[in-house]
């Protein structure tokens, strides 16, 4: 009996939390799209794959491979992604496959001397 009345307070907080959660999320829709559009530095993806480490100077990061701990003093991002398309021997075949993609196309463009 008293399970009955448990299970049905249960239900009415579910629906409440639901109906809050539908009209909250209409509004981070918003938020999300705005921020979308600022754009960011596309260079920040390669730090998925790196570690990042102490700040350089503006804009430069010490940095450590993933997978085979191969350490840069400073890591350029067109540097890191050559590591990861030829030189790393331990990083996933996919992964490589993404950055020999990545600097067949356009992105290689956005070279800084190497
Ligand atoms: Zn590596």
């Amino acid at each position: 009996m008293s399970e009955e009345t448990l299970s049905f307070q249960n239900f009415n907080d579910t629906d409440d939390i639901i109906s809050s959660y539908y009209t909250g999320s209409s509004n981070e829709t918003n938020k999300l799209q705005k921020t979308k559009k600022k754009g960011g530095r596309k260079f920040t993806e390669i730090w998925k794959y790196i570690k990042r480490g102490k700040k350089i100077s503006s804009g430069n990061y010490e940095g450590t491979c993933n997978y085979c701990d191969e350490f840069w003093v400073v890591a350029k991002p067109l540097k890191l992604k050559l590591h990861l398309a030829k030189d790393c021997l331990k990083c996933l075949e996919e992964i490589t496959q993404i950055f020999i993609n990545k600097l067949a196309k356009d992105e290689i463009q956005d070279n800084e001397n190497l």
